[in-house]
């Protein structure tokens, strides 16, 4: 049945008559009528031809290989994974022991109800998750390290949300301004006094710039205006569910998979009869289809060289679209010095920014520290024992801390998700000068013949994981799909 399909869309492509999304027909329409475009006939083919290959095994590859093949068990999907391992930016730890797993990447399900993520973490046994009582909870400190009235900085950032609300809704060309510059405009018109301008600053250090993992004068407005203003229009709603063990979906996903890890994708070469993936270890494969699922900084870097060019409008898009980072510092103390309540320590930038409460979740003392953005940057370049060091000085400069010994780590762990070959960051975000838009660019296939997922392809979720996911679902329905739009 697969066959027969792919059989019929690659045919159809040819006859320009394929899929009713325009960007699809308009794609495979040009690579078509372009007299002298490069294209080339592939040469150099394998014995085992496959129906499509997925280049990455992240959440949005794994959800399209998944469901590729419960479409049709007969279709040969192969998906080539660069790294040694599965799961992309879910990346759970079990080096503090084997009951003590840490979400290195995503952590956390954002809007758990009638989120597709909620459903399979609760297949794979992760129900607990959905009735833990510990919130995000109360204890808050200021940049000086005095304990701060977490009512008056919640406030605030409630007040900025309307502000910049009605702002856009007076002229919708205020998002094209930096989230720091409206802060800046909201500090100044309501004439904040210094306290609360530390503040409401700080609730952006925390709030969003944790969140979109970007410095908040890089950031476009336009793209947090959905939290800023709320986020009402989002189909899933509820308080965030931390997992603890995001690998189980990851290994959900992959059960039954024809996966190769190491093969690192180099080269993806497209015609009209199909396309040849080349990877560092020097296989040739080729396919009817390939999903690229890489993540966007992959893609910018320049990673994969795509014969012929990538359109214009896409390598547009993938330029103008930017990697954020976020960082995690997971630190293991001998004892649990601070109180049960603690849930964020809020800190100047670029130091860790806010802390996390994890021995709520696991039976160790761990605090996990999280840093966004450029501050994020800077850390990746120092060494360990400088950041730890860093670290324990804003702890230890906590006011209401200061009579509390407090030991240092006896074992930590830093990511450094700017410096990973296999992301080159953490996740997508608009900068100022960019668009939403170009989410939506980023989901376009090329020529009929490649197609694109992942996290930054989603233009209503990008950024997390199921986003991620839903994109991967999306391409492969629109492979599996031979007429037919498909929901971008
Ligand atoms: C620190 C951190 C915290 C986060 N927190 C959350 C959170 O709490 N909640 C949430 O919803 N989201 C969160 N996210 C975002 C979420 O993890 C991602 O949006 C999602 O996992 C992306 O999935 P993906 O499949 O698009 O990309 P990836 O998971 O990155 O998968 C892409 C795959 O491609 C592989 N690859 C790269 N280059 C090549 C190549 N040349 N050849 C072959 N394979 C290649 C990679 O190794 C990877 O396995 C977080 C991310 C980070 C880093």
């Amino acid at each position: 049945m697969m066959k027969r399909i792919l059989f019929m869309r690659s045919f159809l492509v040819m006859l320009g008559l394929f899929a009713s999304s325009d960007a699809l027909f308009g794609a495979a329409r040009s690579a078509a009528s372009m007299p002298d475009n490069g294209i080339q006939k592939t040469t150099e083919e394998t014995k085992d031809a496959f129906d499509v290959i997925v280049v990455g095994a992240g959440v949005a590859g794994l959800a399209c290989a998944k469901k590729l093949k419960e479409n049709d068990k007969n279709c040969k999907v192969l998906v080539l994974e660069g790294n040694n391992r599965i799961g992309g930016r879910i990346w759970t730890d079990r080096s503090l022991g084997e009951k003590i797993p840490v979400d290195l990447g995503a952590g956390w399900i954002h809007g758990p109800d009638g989120n597709p993520i909620t459903d399979i973490a609760k297949n794979v046994g992760l129900a607990q998750w959905f009735n833990h009582t510990f919130t995000r909870g109360s204890s808050m400190f200021d940049v000086r390290g005095n304990s701060e009235s977490r009512t008056r900085l919640w406030d605030l950032g409630k007040e900025l949300k309307q502000y910049a609300s009605d702002l856009f809704e007076e002229d919708e060309k205020v998002g094209d301004q930096s989230v720091q510059a409206i802060v800046d405009q909201f500090v100044r018109v309501r004439n904040l006094t210094q306290d609360d301008a530390l503040l409401i600053n700080n609730w952006v250090r925390w709030v969003i710039e944790s969140d979109y993992a970007a410095t908040a004068s890089k950031l476009s407005l336009s793209q947090p205006l959905t939290d800023l203003g709320g986020k009402e229009d989002s189909p899933f709603q509820g308080d965030d569910v931390l997992l603890t063990e995001y690998d189980r979906i990851i290994d959900y996903l992959a059960t039954g998979l024809d996966i190769r890890l190491n093969e690192k994708v180099t080269e993806i070469a497209y015609d009209l009869d199909g396309v040849t993936v080349s990877s560092a270890s020097g296989k040739k494969i080729t396919a009817q289809y390939v999903v690229c699922t890489v993540p966007l900084g992959v893609l910018k870097h320049g990673d994969i060289t795509f014969t012929p060019d990538l359109p214009t409008s896409k390598k547009n898009a993938i330029n103008r679209l930017q990697m954020g980072i976020l960082d995690k510092i997971v630190l293991e103390f001998p004892t649990k010095f601070w109180p049960h309540s603690l849930s964020y320590v809020t800190e100047t930038q670029g130091q860790a920014s806010n802390f996390f409460d994890y021995s709520h979740y696991v039976p160790k003392p761990i605090l996990i520290g999280f840093i966004a953005g450029d501050a994020a940057q800077e850390l990746e370049d120092k060494k360990d024992e400088e950041i730890i060091h860093g670290v324990m000085t804003t702890l230890r400069s906590t006011q209401d801390w200061k009579t509390i010994p407090m030991p240092d780590p006896e074992k930590y762990l830093i990511t450094r998700w700017g410096k990973n070959p296999f992301s080159y960051g953490s996740y997508s975000f608009v900068p100022v000068g960019g668009s939403r838009e170009d989410y939506k660019v980023m989901a376009e296939p090329v020529a009929g013949k490649i197609f694109f997922a992942g996290e930054a392809t989603n233009y209503n979720h990008p950024a997390t994981v199921h986003g991620a996911y839903l994109s991967g679902i999306r391409e492969a329905d629109r492979i599996i799909k031979p007429v037919g739009a498909v929901a971008v």
